[in-house]
């Protein structure tokens, strides 16, 4: 794998880029070395991110994923590690894990434990979460917080009833946040845990295949403003992300198909090999095939948790997570927050985005294609909603936390399938040029 950069565009690649000289190796300044697992080290600085092509990164850094046993008796989570040094964290992944209580108690601090989730996933996974907290644990004591249901509640005023919460029931600083749901409540929760006494630990139990393949992982936590999506927010990583597989076996199926949004994103930003799997197994996974569902989490986990491990805080190398996004985020606020589903969101600014990369002369025909056939198999959209139009999609992404200096970069696929670029140098008639043919008006 070869990942290569200049100031305003990023190459990432799971096979070489023919774009790139084969001895493209750009100047760092004042780089921070980051240390990776195993041999070898990453040079990163603002904005900059350079490895050599022929490191083979993916064979060396810590998210490969591991098996540990923890009781004979029950099946032993997989474990893949994002590593961030003193605050590097296990995500276990695995079925049935809710029962395996001390997964959960040994990332407990204190003794207090303020569970923040929602009003459709409290009557499910509430009890549950409580007896993994409790059992065989008697000096913790938990308080729950049970907001209402949906992205358009991702606001100011539902993180102040966890702060509410919070307050009257006396946490201190020893405290642990556990969210319990999907994306929304992962988002809102762990800003809460960032913002509460100016931090607390935290802990994800992510209940959604959008939330256990990408939003628990990370650290990104945030609310909407009405003018745009998660612009108020910080970075603030968990102690530990907590996938129960089993949690999916309630979720309705449109959820599941949305979260295969990020999942299917992942293959064609960086691992094409996965991409293709998912072209076999996309039935498998629709239909919830246990095993199937299980090896896209565990691969999904181990993409984010290394484009993690190397760009903590989005300096280049994490915004290639945002494929389709800024397109889907013009979509979401546009539509109106809730309208569409995140995932559904970004399957067409994803369609969008690969249009657009195909108009540049970046990509082939046979990409376009096979992006539209994967997602239509995922029943997920391939066109943005009918009343989209130009104006809203450009008025929403001029505030796009992407821009730099009134500048919009994109992510853009460029090269074999696997590869992508991050990148303000794009000729500006080929997005006016998308814009138009996707939208009415
Ligand atoms: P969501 O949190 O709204 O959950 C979807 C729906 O499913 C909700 O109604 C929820 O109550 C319900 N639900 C959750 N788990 C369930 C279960 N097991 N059984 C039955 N119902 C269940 O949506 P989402 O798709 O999980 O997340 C979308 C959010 O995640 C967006 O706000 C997006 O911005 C955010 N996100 C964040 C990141 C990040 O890095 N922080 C990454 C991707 C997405």
């Amino acid at each position: 794998m070869a990942c290569t950069t200049n100031a305003f565009a990023l190459s990432l690649s799971s096979t070489p880029n023919p774009n790139l000289p084969s001895d493209f190796n750009p100047k760092l300044t004042k780089p921070l070395t980051v240390s990776l697992r195993g041999s070898g080290t990453a040079d990163l600085n603002l904005g900059r991110l350079a490895l050599s092509r022929h490191t083979q990164l993916t064979r060396r850094i810590c998210a490969n994923a591991t098996q540990v046993t923890m009781d004979q008796s029950v099946a032993a989570p997989t474990i893949v590690e994002v590593d961030l040094g003193n605050r590097s964290y296990p995500i276990y992944i695995g079925s049935g894990l809710l029962d395996q209580h001390q997964l959960l108690q040994k990332h407990v601090h204190g003794k207090k434990v303020l569970v923040v989730t929602n009003t459709t996933i409290a009557p499910l996974y509430l009890d549950k979460v409580v007896d993994a907290l409790t059992r065989g644990n008697p000096n913790v004591s938990v308080e729950n917080v049970i907001l209402p249901d949906g992205e358009k509640y991702k606001n100011m005023e539902t993180l102040m009833k966890v702060f509410d919460k919070a307050i009257e029931s006396r946490l201190d600083r020893r405290c642990t946040f556990v969210a319990l749901g999907g994306g929304v409540i992962g988002d809102m929760c762990g800003f809460a845990a960032a913002a509460f006494l100016r931090g607390v630990n935290f802990i994800q139990i992510p209940t959604t295949v959008m939330a256990q393949v990408d939003s628990s992982v990370g650290g990104k936590t945030g609310i909407n403003h009405p003018l745009g999506k998660n612009l108020i927010g910080a970075f603030y990583q968990p102690q530990c992300v907590l996938v129960d597989t089993n949690t999916l076996d309630t979720l309705p199926d449109r959820e599941l198909a949305s979260g295969l949004a990020e999942v299917i994103k992942y293959g064609l930003i960086r691992d094409a090999e996965f991409f293709e799997w998912q072209e076999k197994n996309m039935e498998k996974l629709m239909a919830r095939d246990p095993d199937a569902l299980a090896y896209a989490i565990k691969r999904s986990c181990e993409n984010k948790a290394e484009v993690v491990s190397l760009d903590e805080k989005e300096s280049g190398l994490r915004a290639t997570l945002n494929l389709g996004h800024t397109f889907g985020h013009a979509i979401e606020t546009g539509f109106g927050y809730g309208g569409w589903l995140h995932g559904e969101a970004v399957a067409a600014g994803t369609v969008m985005a690969v249009d657009m990369s195909y108009r540049l002369g970046w990509i082939d025909s046979s990409i376009v294609k096979r992006v539209n056939d994967i997602l239509l198999r995922a029943k997920l959209p391939t066109t943005p909603p009918e009343t989209m139009t130009v104006e809203m999609f450009k008025s929403v992404m001029a505030v796009d936390k992407k821009v730099a200096d009134g500048l919009l970069r994109l992510i853009l696929l460029k090269g074999p399938l696997g590869n992508c670029v991050f990148t303000g140098e794009y000729d500006r008639k080929a997005l006016d040029d998308t814009l138009a043919a996707f939208c009415k008006s």
